[in-house]
């Protein structure tokens, strides 16, 4: 993997950091405790993969794509970080990512951006772009990424790779940069679901660390996916939301979706029509909650602990020091963020913005219970479009906000969602995801659905 990477990451640029001797270190060990005829401390033990730049690594910088932490070394390893070497895994190094996770093409890193394998004129999407283009162009066989509104399943969909968010809660956020604490959720990215399952148990787990993490056994998803190898969903119903189709979607997205609903019949499943009224105003509330939490976690970056500091030259206060520091620091999309999250949280626009945000987010965990008395699954196209074209929507931040329709809803209400290869499209040749939720706690239903389907 390390030349694969040499060969390649140059075109694609996937990866801000590799670390080659440390990942040689670890994959010797692991080689070592076999000769001496020990146990694999896991299944994926010596299996190298790469971690998205928003996990802290004691060893390696971790910048979450921005100058304000080009050159910053975190004093701890996350619990994915942690859990991953316990595992025996092998950390290749940090993916390339939007600034603090705040886009859907990697356009946004303040290093460059990520070019997807399958057309290097494209947008990988994001923000995991990074994660998912090492998994799709082989540098990694796996990769962890952060799906606080389809960080990884819209990048899964547009590289043809799989992705998973877990149940909100399921993997530990001890050590992952906060973008919105109560969206941000770490998961698998991987080439097939059975792989994604492997890593998705070592993740997963209760961590005393994290205040929202859930204590529950891990999901057997393991299982589940093995089940779902058999091919066989006779029993299951699967819904197909009626609010994400028509207008605003390619047709070759379209048309594969349609092809994957009669596989998923073909298979076994009964298919339903599901109506979720409240999805058609996710998006709007996303982007009022997500700048909301943003702004207020971004506060941190003061220049004073730590960071890039600008202007320190004993001539200037703090507040200047901070102000410069900031201004130079974040790029223009999280300013654009911290702005918006700003104004609706102040006061006397707050019950009107961030207030009738929170009901809609109400409203959608309602549509998903009651669809969820209705079937096992929920289903829908992972992406209205295909990779669309770097720098096609770079001054257009609205049209940039629509490639993480669909993905939105279950971030919004916790619950666990995959994004799963559906082929290719008829319009361009490019690869489409098929998008698989499941209610908070039945993660397993994803790996079922998506093992049966690849
Ligand atoms: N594209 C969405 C945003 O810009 C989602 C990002 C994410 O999931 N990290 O906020």
């Amino acid at each position: 993997h390390l030349d694969r990477i040499a060969e390649v990451d140059g075109a694609v640029h996937a990866f801000l950091h590799v670390d080659a001797e440390g990942a040689l270190a670890a994959a010797r060990l692991v080689d070592a405790t076999l000769a001496e005829g020990g146990d694999p401390v896991s299944p994926l033990a010596g299996v190298p993969l790469a971690l998205k730049d928003v996990f802290t690594t004691k060893d390696m910088p971790t910048t979450c794509g921005s100058k304000t932490l080009e050159h910053w070394l975190p004093p701890y390893d996350a619990t994915v970080t942690r859990r991953l070497r316990e595992a025996g895994m092998v950390v290749l190094g940090k993916t390339n990512m939007d600034e603090f996770a705040m886009g859907s093409s990697t356009e946004n890193s303040a290093f460059g951006p990520t070019r997807n394998p399958w057309d290097l004129d494209r947008i990988p999407g994001g923000s995991g772009g990074g994660s998912s283009a090492s998994v799709a162009a082989f540098e990694a066989p796996l990769a962890i990424g952060t799906d606080t509104g389809g960080s990884i399943r819209q990048p899964a969909a547009v590289t043809g790779t799989v992705g998973v968010k877990p149940t909100y809660g399921g993997v530990s956020r001890y050590g992952l940069v906060a973008f919105s604490s109560s969206l941000d959720q770490g998961g698998p990215c991987a080439r097939t679901v059975l792989d994604a399952a492997l890593l998705h148990e070592i993740i997963a787990g209760h961590d005393p660390l994290d205040s929202t993490s859930i204590e529950r056994p891990v999901p057997a998803v393991v299982a589940a996916a093995r089940e779902g190898a058999k091919g066989d969903l006779s029993g299951m119903r699967i819904g197909v939301v009626a609010q994400f189709q028509g207008e605003g979607y390619q047709s070759g997205v379209l048309g594969s979706f349609e092809s994957a609903v009669a596989r998923l019949r073909e298979l076994g499943a009964e298919i339903v029509e599901v109506s979720c009224p409240s999805f058609d105003y996710a998006l709007s509330a996303y982007y009022l909650i997500a700048p909301s939490e943003c702004s207020s976690n971004l506060a941190r970056f003061d220049a004073m602990r730590y960071g890039l500091r600008v202007g320190d030259d004993g001539t200037r206060s703090a507040e200047e020091v901070m102000s410069l520091s900031r201004e130079a620091g974040f790029g223009a999309e999280v300013k654009r963020r911290i702005m918006l999250g700003t104004y609706a949280l102040s006061s006397g626009y707050y019950d009107a913005y961030y207030g009738s945000a929170q009901k809609v987010r109400t409203l959608i965990a309602r549509d998903f219970a009651s669809a969820f008395e209705q079937v096992d699954v929920l289903v829908s196209p992972t992406t209205p479009t295909t990779a669309f074209r770097i720098g096609e929507r770079v001054d257009d931040p609205l049209a940039m906000y629509l490639a993480d329709l669909c993905t939105i809803p279950a971030n919004l209400a916790g619950n666990a969602a995959m994004s799963v290869p559906s082929g290719l499209s008829d319009d361009d040749g490019l690869p489409v995801g098929l998008q698989v939720m499941a209610p908070a706690l039945a993660d397993e239903r994803l790996y079922r659905v998506g093992a049966a389907y690849e």
